[in-house]
């Protein structure tokens, strides 16, 4: 008699397999734990490989756009092993932010322990959408706004807040919140029924933008109020924008205070803002004063030098350094005047994209957030964190909040203290060579963090003179525009310096600011960008910053 016969296994689980073998192990099991290392590492020795003495990945592979579209969705599998290779392909052509001579924008470096920490959450996949998916990611969470309440100067035990989408996202809940304390707290369940205003500075992020338009009030209800030449919110312009509205009876809802803004490094006067406010909302007898929130996602580390002995100076940080320093902290030194604001870990905290908190002064204001209004968030209930009752946001990663813990741990304010101050330390030096040239001008010469703003002028052309013509007089407008052209092409011959390995990258911002007349239509005012963040920038890359800018300028003389 013959044995039953066992029916053949589907084809399917023999690839299931195969599968299992992509995926990092549920069970510890050493041989495949060590696959799992060998594969990052062999992608992070590959990597390596891409480095030369230019601050980009190498070697150049742009692919034409066009090409991109024919893409499909494919049929077949591909090994780990290819598919890693395909990842170190899309490696190239990216700048090296570390890099001495990557001076591009705000984007900083990383950690080696804000890695390991986006590594962890890219494996266990925590969602701090409720501490019942995200365990101890939830409470890194919650010490990383106890930190940085206490950082700032708001009351830990008042305080609260949440990480992010973005920097973007921080403006997006502090002006939410104001929307809904103006209205009552009516605007989550009714919408928007009446106009609300959002005032910010002309050198605001443009973010203002999404936020208004998103939001529903409406970028119509946007008021831009003018800056100063330092790049700060006029407040004189401010105190008649808001005694016009409240003469009319129209509602502000929020103030955007811009502490760093992200061309010049302009801070906004807070505590004169606040004054402000509270003086005006006696005067008119406001029921709902505006919410005042601070967009200090660029400023908000400079608190680390609140309580920096300056006098003694243990750092050893040079005079124009410390002077640099303190005054910036004149303005940064008490953002918990704010109402809310907005911290990105992502930009001067050295941490991965995306690690944006938004912290409140009263954690209560998060409860106007939440989608049933009578149901009180069960904020730090033992054993119950829900944040997702009050967050735009129904997944919410836990990389970003690890990341910024693992930093406050790794950095404190000490090594915060070092790596800002050899910024604004570089900054300077560089603003020191460059000033020392009657043809250059640095245009944000009062704004004192590690960004600086400067325009190349022709031979002949006394730089400061013209900088002035410039952004005052009508007359001189057809210079402007020859200089904006100038200064572009210098821009692009240093570029491509930089990317033959013989320059440091610099950046480009086609309006740091508009000439003073003709209001905001008024002619853009170009500039290029240096901005220092890579604890490997020396003095060695800041000369030769100001050594190419001269040598560029002389090659464009010979080529005349
Ligand atoms: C970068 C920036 C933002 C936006 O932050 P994202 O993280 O890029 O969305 C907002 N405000 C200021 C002042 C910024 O510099």
């Amino acid at each position: 008699m013959s044995k039953p016969r066992r029916p053949d296994p589907s084809p399917y689980l023999h690839l299931l397999e195969q599968l299992k073998a992509c995926f990092p192990m549920p069970v510890s099991n050493p041989v495949m734990d060590g696959y799992f290392v060998h594969t990052l590492s062999r992608f992070l020795d590959r990597v390596d490989d891409l480095k030369s003495g230019v601050p980009l990945l190498g070697p150049s592979s742009r692919v034409p756009y066009e090409n991109l579209m024919q893409e499909r969705f494919p049929e077949k599998r591909r090994t780990v092993e290819e598919v890693t290779r395909l990842l170190v392909e899309y490696c190239q052509d990216m700048p090296i932010w570390a890099h001495p001579n990557a001076q591009v924008n705000v984007v900083p470096a990383t950690t080696i322990p804000s890695i390991t920490a986006f590594v962890a959450a890219a494996i266990y996949n925590p969602n701090i959408i409720s501490d019942a998916y995200s365990a101890r990611f939830a409470t890194a969470e919650m010490q990383t706004v106890a930190m940085t309440a206490d950082l700032i100067g708001y009351d830990p035990q008042q305080a609260g807040g949440v990480f992010t989408f973005s920097g973007t996202g921080t403006n997006f809940y502090g002006c939410k919140l104001g929307i809904e304390k103006v209205l009552g707290g009516r605007a989550m369940e009714e919408g928007i029924r009446e106009d609300v205003k959002i005032i910010s500075s002309a050198a605001s992020h443009y973010s203002r933008l999404n936020v208004s338009g998103w939001l529903g009030v409406g970028m119509r209800n946007l008021v831009t109020i003018p800056t100063t030449p330092d790049n700060d919110m006029s407040l004189p312009h401010l105190e008649e924008c808001l005694r016009r509205a409240f003469d009319a009876g129209e509602k502000v809802g929020v103030i955007i205070a811009t502490m760093g803004t992200t061309d010049a490094f302009g801070l906004d006067d807070l505590g004169a803002i606040v004054r402000l406010r509270d003086q005006l909302a006696r005067e008119y007898g406001l029921e709902q004063p505006p919410h005042i929130h601070a967009d200090a996602v660029i400023g908000w580390v400079w608190s680390v030098f609140r309580d920096y002995d300056f006098a003694a100076n243990p750092l050893g940080f040079h005079g124009r350094t410390l002077k640099a320093l303190e005054d910036s902290l004149k303005r940064l030194g008490d953002l918990a005047l704010a109402d809310s604001l907005g911290i990105d870990f992502h930009k001067t905290g050295y941490a991965p994209y995306v690690s944006s908190l938004f912290l409140v002064k009263d954690r209560r204001d998060l409860a106007l957030l939440s989608r049933h209004p009578k149901e009180m968030p069960y904020l730090y209930q033992v054993g119950s964190y829900h944040p997702g009752i009050y967050t735009l946001e129904c997944s919410r990663p836990g990389s970003g909040a690890l990341a910024a813990y693992a930093n406050i741990r790794l950095l404190g304010k000490e090594g915060y203290r070092v790596l800002i101050g050899h910024n604004v330390e570089m900054a300077e030096m560089l603003r020191q060579r460059l000033e020392a040239h009657p043809s250059i001008r640095v245009v944000n010469h009062r704004n004192f963090g590690s960004v600086t703003l400067f325009r190349v002028y022709p031979p002949g052309v006394e730089a400061a003179a013209a900088y002035r013509r410039e952004a005052g007089d009508p007359a001189y407008r057809e210079q402007l525009e020859a200089h904006n052209f100038y200064n572009r092409r210098v821009f692009q011959l240093i570029h491509d310096r930089a990317m033959r390995g013989e320059g440091v990258l610099l950046s480009w911002t086609d309006a740091h600011r508009h000439a003073d007349y003709g209001g905001e239509a008024g002619p853009p005012i170009a500039a290029l960008k240096s901005y220092i963040l890579s604890p490997w920038t020396d003095l060695a890359a800041v000369e030769m910053v100001a050594r190419q800018v001269v040598e560029v300028r002389d090659q464009m003389e010979s080529e005349r």
